[in-house]
């Protein structure tokens, strides 16, 4: 099987099957994302979709593939009756997969009825990976994520009303200078009120050719300190309350990680947030394009 482009997938992901439905991402304008700017956006073919999973089933790994991940950046975008062949041919295929998984938008979910949710729930679809980012409006029309956060938080709920598990991702730092606390607070307002199974943070890498990359080089957007992330996150526990939430701040991006459930964990992660920060420990990442 031949990916076209780069793929990307949740970290949690990294042993699923990952099929590509689309390429690239149907939005496509968020200003500090590069990760799909190179594909031109396109539901694939049922036809090539259903190659992949033959070819799949054929390799030696098939009867070791336990879950499976349907790609580009939003496959809820696609019709839910193909979603529904797609996951019907999975079950023949692979009998023994326990889950399949998306990123999602929370545009495409409050687009679909919550029947068409059941009935993806019902055929295996498991959890969806949503990129909320922020729970902050300003910050989120800043980053043209053409959502709001009342919304974001209406398609957490939808989800769990429809029985399908929801991973948050938000971006730490993404308010940068001057709304350290407006971001903080709205992050953990939004992880209350959608009270997800997973939610997790990065901290703000800048590409360039990204909208939000250039805005750093002329001054419009000032980035803040690794402390000032700290202080964030730090501002984030002490005001989120979504008992049984599994949070995490493992991506190669965070400069301390941190690993546990809400609300009990709280504490402990605050600790070591406090320890970070007096001893400057903090994780070093560098890529090509960043900034820092
Ligand atoms: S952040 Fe997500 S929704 Fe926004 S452009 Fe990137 S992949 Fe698409």
């Amino acid at each position: 099987m031949e990916y076209e482009g780069i793929v990307y997938r949740p970290p949690s992901e990294a042993r699923s099957l990952i099929i590509q439905v689309t390429i690239g991402c149907a939005h496509n304008t968020c200003t500090f994302c590069n990760m799909y700017k190179a594909k031109q956006f396109r539901i694939r073919r049922m036809e090539e979709i259903l190659a992949d999973l033959e070819e799949a089933a054929k390799s030696r790994y098939a009867s070791w593939i336990e879950r499976v991940f349907l790609a580009d950046g939003d496959a809820l975008v696609v019709k839910t009756e193909d979603l529904l062949t797609i996951l019907a041919r999975i079950r023949e295929l692979f009998p023994q997969v326990s889950r399949v998984s998306s990123y999602g938008t929370a545009q495409d979910i409050l687009r679909k009825p919550e029947e068409d949710l059941r009935a993806l729930r019902d055929a295996g679809l498991g959890i969806v990976y949503v990129g909320a980012e922020s729970g902050d409006n300003e910050i989120l029309r800043y980053i043209h994520k053409d959502v709001t956060a009342e919304e974001i938080a209406e398609a957490g709920r939808k989800l769990k009303r429809c029985g399908i598990q929801t991973s948050v991702t938000l971006i730490s730092g993404l308010g940068g200078r001057g709304r350290v606390t407006r971001h903080a607070l709205s992050c953990a307002r939004l992880i209350s009120e959608m009270n997800p199974e997973y939610a997790s943070f990065l901290t703000l890498r800048l590409y360039e050719g990204t909208p939000m990359y250039d805005d750093v080089v002329s001054g419009r957007f000032e980035r803040i300190t690794p402390d000032e992330i700290v202080d964030e996150m730090e501002l984030f526990l002490k005001n989120v309350d979504s008992p049984g939430t599994v949070f995490r701040t493992n991506h190669a991006s965070n400069y301390v990680v941190l690993a546990g459930t809400l609300n009990d964990d709280i504490p402990a992660m605050l600790e070591k947030l406090e320890e970070a920060k007096r001893t400057h420990r903090y994780r070093v990442f560098r890529e090509t394009g960043d900034l820092l």
